[in-house]
């Protein structure tokens, strides 16, 4: 047996989990029903199965231990720091969760009578008002399930918009190229074709460039600012003014509002609409923790096309519109029901605790902590561009450099150190791409942690330990998975 193996094959007190399809005994059951009866009155249309019904059989102490274990398996931010940058993986307030579980709120069925439900549609419009004020723009539809969803219903109202004019023939959308994916993917969705922008040396986009592609079949653009490198678009009034001028609207990818919150107000900056990230945002759990919510603000030239359902203060309270009213041409409804209500909840609890000058605080805290690892990692790492960032610092591969070691290699090591990886490999403008996002929520003492973790492991591999470093996670239950198989060939269902 050598040092890391075991007669168990558990480690310590981590087990080695069978699936659940491998346990259990025939016949074992968690409930003690009585035997049926002769069954003389079939309910099922001829439809009721006899004999097995192929699931697990189980005692309810195995289920029990089986999920626990499980769930003990799963890294998330209330397990340890999570620098995922470009997600912002920030603390979920036990306060607003405890609000969002209040049975008022959890318990509510989306059909009910809007009369019954008056204070939820209060927690919507509340929310609706304040994300209006965050960002000075005059209308938001609340319903879009995510940010991806967001650009979509965006791009949605672009479309609707030009087409009202007798301009549906604009069907360009101008993307840089450091944008997330999910940018071009929304686009295309819509019917849009992409094309892309490149950046300049200095991590912004290419002004010039950006002109050189406008034309009368341009329907717009799609920014992020600040951007995935974590740098503010300087130029951006002027890049506005071009897309106005050449009649195309701007849509800013909002992801990375957390950044500027109660400092910037996107109106100012003459975008016509944008989705906000509530998960990322107003700290909702996301990334596997639970559904997101991506409501997207729009402009006034864009507002009578925002999708139904919305909320309006009606004569004898509030009033959810389902229909198109005089002056709206609503393009449709992007959503079931009225968009993540439990994840509406959360966001306002968390507005509300904050107040405006605890939400300015956050922002200005995310921005300093993620300067504070790009000050302190930068004589030991390479970051991509001169100057200070925005909320997250990124950093390319150019450090390791004839070590042998990839960016793949380095993250793995890090969950060795008891780490989730930083984002890999995005933005694609930058060469093996480390994108770090320390958040507001984390102390000095959690990041100065991590800042001489990640240092140690590059001094390591400037040593030399490359077989090391091709060996990580060594420490996990499982070590590196065939993650292009698992994608392109996935099993699915459990064979005997
Ligand atoms: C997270 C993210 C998105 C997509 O948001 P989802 O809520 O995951 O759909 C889009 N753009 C950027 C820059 C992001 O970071």
């Amino acid at each position: 047996m050598s040092e890391t193996t075991t007669f168990s094959g558990n480690r310590g007190l981590q087990i080695e989990e069978k699936l659940i399809f491998e346990m259990g005994n025939e016949g074992c059951s968690g409930v003690d029903l009585p035997e049926p009866g002769p069954v003389d009155l079939d309910r099922m249309g001829g439809l009721a199965k006899r004999g097995s019904s192929g699931l697990p059989d189980l005692s309810e102490p195995q289920v029990v231990r089986h999920y626990t274990r499980l769930s003990q398996k799963n890294y998330g931010i209330d397990t340890g720091f999570y620098p995922l940058g470009s997600c912002t993986m920030k603390h979920n307030p036990r306060l607003s969760e405890k609000v969002a579980r209040l049975p008022g709120l959890a318990d509510l069925h989306p059909l009910q009578p809007q009369k019954t439900v008056q204070g939820a549609l209060e927690v919507m419009d509340s929310l609706a008002h304040w994300l209006k004020e965050l960002t000075g723009m005059p209308a938001v539809a609340m319903s879009p399930a995510a940010g991806a969803h967001g650009e979509w219903c965006g791009l949605m109202a672009i479309r609707t918009a030009h087409e009202e004019k007798g301009e549906g023939h604009r069907r360009r959308v101008l993307v840089p190229e450091s944008a997330h994916g999910t940018n071009p993917a929304s686009a295309a969705m819509c019917g849009f074709t992409v094309d892309p922008i490149p950046a300049k040396e200095n991590g912004r986009v290419d002004l010039d460039a950006l002109k050189a592609k406008l034309g009368p079949d341009v329907a717009g653009l799609m920014l992020t600012n600040p951007n995935t490198c974590g740098l503010f678009e300087s130029e951006i009034i002027e890049i506005a003014a071009a897309i106005h001028g050449a009649g195309g609207y701007f849509y800013c990818d909002g992801a990375n509002f957390n950044a500027i919150v109660g400092r910037v107000k996107i109106a100012d900056l003459g975008i016509d609409c944008m989705h906000i990230n509530l998960h990322k945002t107003f700290a909702t759990p996301h990334g596997g923790g639970g559904p997101g919510a991506g409501p997207t603000v729009l402009s006034a030239a864009l507002a009578p096309f925002a999708p139904v359902p919305y909320v309006v203060h009606g004569k004898g309270g509030f009033e959810l519109v389902e229909d198109a009213r005089e002056g709206a041409k609503p393009f449709g409804r992007v959503k079931g029901f009225h968009g993540q209500f439990g994840v509406f909840v959360r966001a306002l609890a968390y507005i509300a605790s904050m107040g405006a000058d605890g939400l300015r605080q956050a922002s200005s805290d995310a921005v300093l902590n993620a300067n504070y690892l790009q000050a302190r990692l930068g004589d030991m790492l390479t970051p991509s561009f001169d100057g200070p960032c925005m909320h997250e610092a990124l950093f390319d591969d150019r450090f390791l450099k004839d070590t042998g070691v990839t960016t793949l290699d380095f993250a793995k090591a890090l969950i060795d150190e008891g780490y989730h990886p930083m984002t890999m490999y995005f933005p694609l403008v930058v060469h093996g791409a480390l994108l770090m996002e320390p958040t507001e929520t984390e102390s000095k003492e959690a990041i100065d942690q991590f800042i001489d973790v990640v240092r140690s492991l590059a001094l390591r591999a400037k040593a030399g330990a490359a077989d090391e470093f091709k060996a990580s996670p060594r420490f996990t239950p499982r070590r590196r998975l065939d993650e292009t198989l698992a994608a392109r060939t996935p099993v699915l269902r459990w064979k005997a």
